[in-house]
């Protein structure tokens, strides 16, 4: 398998960065994940332009060239020639001159394996448990997932899928996922600030807003309870029915039908996305 550092590609056993990245020393740096299906990176754009944005975020005065990444994603799928995967860009705080300031940042791509859910999980929904938590730099896709790995043994324990985070009896977020509930009036809704706006969030609510009332705002974990349905966004995930949150068995504790509805929008976008974005 090949990757790249600062666009260069090479094969991974031969990639290196500094013992001294702060990165390594203190968790600093951003980045994006998106899938390749069929050879084709599915909204790369939207990935790009987060990639970007965070990047802008976190390391004002190290501009990024969007389309040299782009570039090097694309020479780096040709060189793996791995249809389906998972491609994964970061970069970093670089090496640090005194452990605190960063340095000039890193840039490394990777492609890897990928794995969705079961099928099962998908037919019957998964369990999440609640957590008190709020990201760092929220709006950012920073490389800390400090609190989500750390509590898996937790998830584990409690036979749950992941964590739903919570502040101040408001939810948010998943660790890597976006959260949308489906409330008795038959309305979307999705946490409007203190997330992570996910690519796969965005589009669901395009989506939905074809056939159903969808509103962006705050969730209360008593809204959360009292939902009829619930679900998780994410890249690798796509859309996954939640039909349980600790003790709370939600609306009758099967995927519900506006959730089976969005998930089949959402494969059909799919779809047409690789019909479009196929080269022949
Ligand atoms: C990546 C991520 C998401 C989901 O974003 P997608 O673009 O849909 O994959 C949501 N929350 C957090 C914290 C994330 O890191």
């Amino acid at each position: 398998m090949y990757c790249a550092v600062n666009n260069k590609v090479m094969p991974v056993e031969e990639a290196t960065i500094s013992i001294r990245d702060l990165s390594i020393l203190r968790g600093y740096g951003i980045f994006d994940f998106f899938r390749t299906d069929q050879g084709i990176p599915l909204f790369l754009d939207d990935h790009l332009a987060r990639l970007s944005y965070s990047s802008n975020k976190v390391f004002p005065k190290a501009s990024l060239d969007i389309k040299a990444v782009k570039d090097t994603v694309l020479r780096l799928m040709t060189y793996n020639n791995k249809p389906l995967s998972g491609i994964r860009i970061v970069r970093t705080g670089g090496v640090t001159p005194d452990g605190y300031e960063p340095g000039t940042p890193n840039l490394i791509i990777t492609q890897e394996d990928i794995s969705f859910p079961s099928d099962e999980k998908y037919k019957n929904g998964v369990k999440l448990i609640s957590y008190e938590f709020q990201r760092e730099l929220v709006e950012v896709k920073t490389i800390s997932y400090m609190t989500g790995i750390w509590l898996q043994d937790r998830v584990h324990e409690a036979g749950a899928y992941d964590i739903l985070y919570h502040q101040d009896k408001k939810v948010s977020e998943l660790t890597r996922s976006n959260f949308f509930i489906v409330d008795n009036n038959e309305t979307l809704i999705t946490p409007a600030v203190n997330i992570l706006k996910g690519v796969t969030r965005k589009k669901v609510i395009e989506l939905a807003g074809k056939f159903m009332k969808v509103e962006e705002r705050e969730i209360t974990l008593r809204e959360v309870s009292e939902a009829k349905e619930t679900f998780l966004t994410g890249t690798t995930k796509r859309v996954l029915p939640v039909t349980q949150i600790d003790d709370s068995i939600i609306g009758n504790g099967k995927p519900g039908p506006k959730t089976k509805a969005i998930m089949e929008a959402f494969e059909k976008l799919e779809n047409e996305y690789f019909d479009n974005n196929r080269k022949n």
